[in-house]
């Protein structure tokens, strides 16, 4: 992608416009117009007021003043340096306002586009590589579009007339700077190379230091539980010295560009005034003439200094764009044809696995052939080593992914007929990671079901044996929990999970067997809870501990992708097979 080697493609600008609305872009396109016309202006005003100056030494070298002329000119001087300068505000604002409704815009895109894509796009992208594009890339994509677009533009016009009106007021004149100018620029481009060059290092300075940081503090723990103190402080000084060192010696290359575009403008101006000067004492040029060049000086050496600042800004912000784009081009979970809707019939909880293959990357299978049923009401446990598919066959019937081939029937219907939202509404999901959203206890239960109401989040929580611990809590249900520090533990968020999956009343359980790092009185309330919820339910159980699902009606015995024993404890334990080994060698997994 061109955005990762730095240089934005031309479609990215196609596609900004094409995201901006009807009124922006006509709005775009008035902007446009007012900023050519202001320029114009701008380059007229100069020769105008010159013609005025000229008047006044005609009449006081004995002339008469045409006071008609004379007073129109003035006005006219005022009225184009007024307009001139002040459409800048007015196109200012236009750009604020279109700049702002896009990246607004785009944001609610991303934010859905975040919610429907797949799992393997999100997967592949690191969580902060994300936020950055909503977040960073969106800032930098409105600064570039809301103030540089127009500078650009308007720089590029002035720059534009400003040689055409001065080779036709005096095309010797004109050569001093059209040679000057483009020397003293290439100067300026050279040393914004470098100070861009600097900042990109800066940058990645501020990256690295910022990341040392959060994850220093964000593990101080096991930090400290290492002894890590001394090598992350070296680390942290190394990025330190490095930003500092880039810091300032961007600065210091940055530090001559004001000086050079002012000797630049200087040379300029001494060489005007000696070959004007020379041009007007010969008379083949007039003062007003001479006074409009002086002035020209000034106002081309600003647009000439900013025009390559403004096409690197506007690089940055098109490289953002691409980014912001390549999210909002993620794939999403595909909507499937659901050919079943879900009505009348017998809400089991059957489910049937029929030679189902799958792989998480292409050409790489995983899981080969795998069939196996549950019959309703049935507790069923997976168990086998790490990385046996366990989890993935838990992914696959919640279809956050799509299968190779073969099919997952859930009461019969083929989960992809299904609608994907009726489809999820079907599990109740109990996870070893807990998590709660940033919110209020209730609100995290209520997640649950849309709608519900206290007394339903509350009995829910009675079922989750977590009733009598939220009440102890200063502000009950309204304690806010979630985000990185929480003041429930792990045993106890666990419990809020559970009362959320009692809530949603799913037809089947899957429970990622509950976290170890409890105490006996929590995980007494947990098996508690769990045999709650999973009342007439059918569950599937991720097995981590395997005397824990002794009494499962049904495990699923997994290695490399592959069901290897399939049946009751004691049948398993009878075949003295894989899983008997696993069992008596007492592993945990
Ligand atoms: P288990 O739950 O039995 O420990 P998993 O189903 O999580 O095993 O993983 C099975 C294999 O698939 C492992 O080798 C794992 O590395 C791989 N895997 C799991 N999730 C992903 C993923 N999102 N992308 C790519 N590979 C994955």
């Amino acid at each position: 992608m061109s955005a990762e080697n730095g240089k934005p493609s031309s479609g990215v600008l196609r596609r900004i416009l094409r995201s901006l609305g009807q009124s922006d872009r006509r709005l775009l396109l008035l902007s446009a117009g007012m900023i050519l016309l202001a320029k114009l202006c701008l380059a007229a005003a100069p020769r105008i007021s010159g013609q005025i100056t000229d008047m006044l030494a005609d009449m006081a070298q004995g002339g008469t003043l045409d006071g008609t002329a004379f007073f129109r000119n003035c006005l006219l001087t005022a009225v184009l340096f007024l307009f001139g300068y002040g459409a800048d505000g007015l196109v200012g604002r236009n750009m604020v306002r279109i700049s702002e409704r896009l990246v607004r815009q785009l944001r609610v895109r991303c934010q859905r586009k975040l919610c429907a894509a797949t799992l393997g796009f999100l997967d592949a992208h690191p969580t902060g590589d994300l936020l950055s594009r909503v977040s960073n890339d969106m800032q930098s994509l409105a600064a570039s579009l809301s103030s540089t677009v127009a500078s650009l533009l308007g720089h590029a016009v002035l720059l534009a007339a400003l040689l055409v009106i001065m080779l036709l007021t005096n095309p010797l004149l004109a050569l001093i700077y059209v040679a000057v100018i483009p020397a003293g620029s290439a100067l300026l481009l050279l040393i914004m190379k470098q100070t861009n060059r600097l900042f990109r290092r800066q940058n990645e300075a501020l990256g690295r230091l910022n990341a040392i940081v959060s994850d220093t503090y964000g593990n101080h723990l096991l930090v400290k539980a290492y002894g890590c103190e001394e090598a992350r402080q070296k680390a942290f000084e190394a990025a330190n010295q490095t930003y500092y060192e880039t810091y300032v010696k961007s600065r210091f290359f940055s530090g001559f560009t004001i000086p050079l575009s002012v000797i630049v403008s200087a040379v300029s101006f001494a060489l005007i005034c000696i070959a004007g000067g020379a041009m007007l004492i010969r008379g083949s040029l007039t003062i007003g003439e001479f006074q409009a060049f002086l002035f020209y000086g000034n106002m081309i050496s600003a647009p000439l200094s900013s025009l390559s600042s403004s096409v690197n800004s506007i690089q940055t912000g098109l490289t953002s764009a691409e980014r912001i784009y390549e999210l909002l081009d993620a794939p999403e979970e595909p909507a499937g044809t659901p050919t079943h809707t879900p009505g009348s019939e017998e809400r089991a909880g059957g489910i049937e696995f029929s030679h189902v293959q799958f792989g998480y990357r292409p050409g790489e299978p995983l899981l080969q052939d795998i069939s196996f049923s549950i019959s309703p009401g049935q507790i069923c446990a997976v168990a086998g080593p790490s990385g046996a598919g366990k989890t993935t066959l838990i992914n696959l019937l919640m279809r956050f992914y799509e299968l190779w081939g073969g099919s997952i029937l859930i009461d019969g219907v083929d989960a992809r007929e299904l609608p994907r939202a009726e489809l999820r509404k079907i599990f109740g999901l109990v996870l070893q990671d807990t998590w709660l959203f940033d919110g209020t206890i209730a609100e995290n239960i209520g997640y649950g079901r849309p709608g519900a109401d206290m007394e339903e989040i509350i009995s829910a929580a009675k079922a989750a044996q977590c009733h009598s611990i939220i009440e102890k809590l200063p502000e009950g249900y309204n304690t806010r929990v979630g985000g990185e520090k929480s003041i429930l533990s792990e045993g106890e968020k666990q419990l809020v999970s559970i009362a959320r999956a009692i809530l949603s009343e799913p037809r089947i359980l899957i429970l990622d067997e509950a976290t170890s790092q409890v105490d006996t009185r929590t995980e007494a309330l947990i098996a508690q809870a769990l045999a709650n919820i999973m009342k007439g339910r059918t569950a599937i159980i991720i097995a981590h501990r395997l005397y824990t699902i002794r009494n499962a009606s049904q495990i699923v015995f997994m290695t490399d992708g592959s069901i290897r024993e399939i049946g009751s404890h004691e049948e398993l334990m009878a075949r003295k097979g894989l899983y008997c080994a696993m069992y008596e060698s007492g592993s945990a997994e």
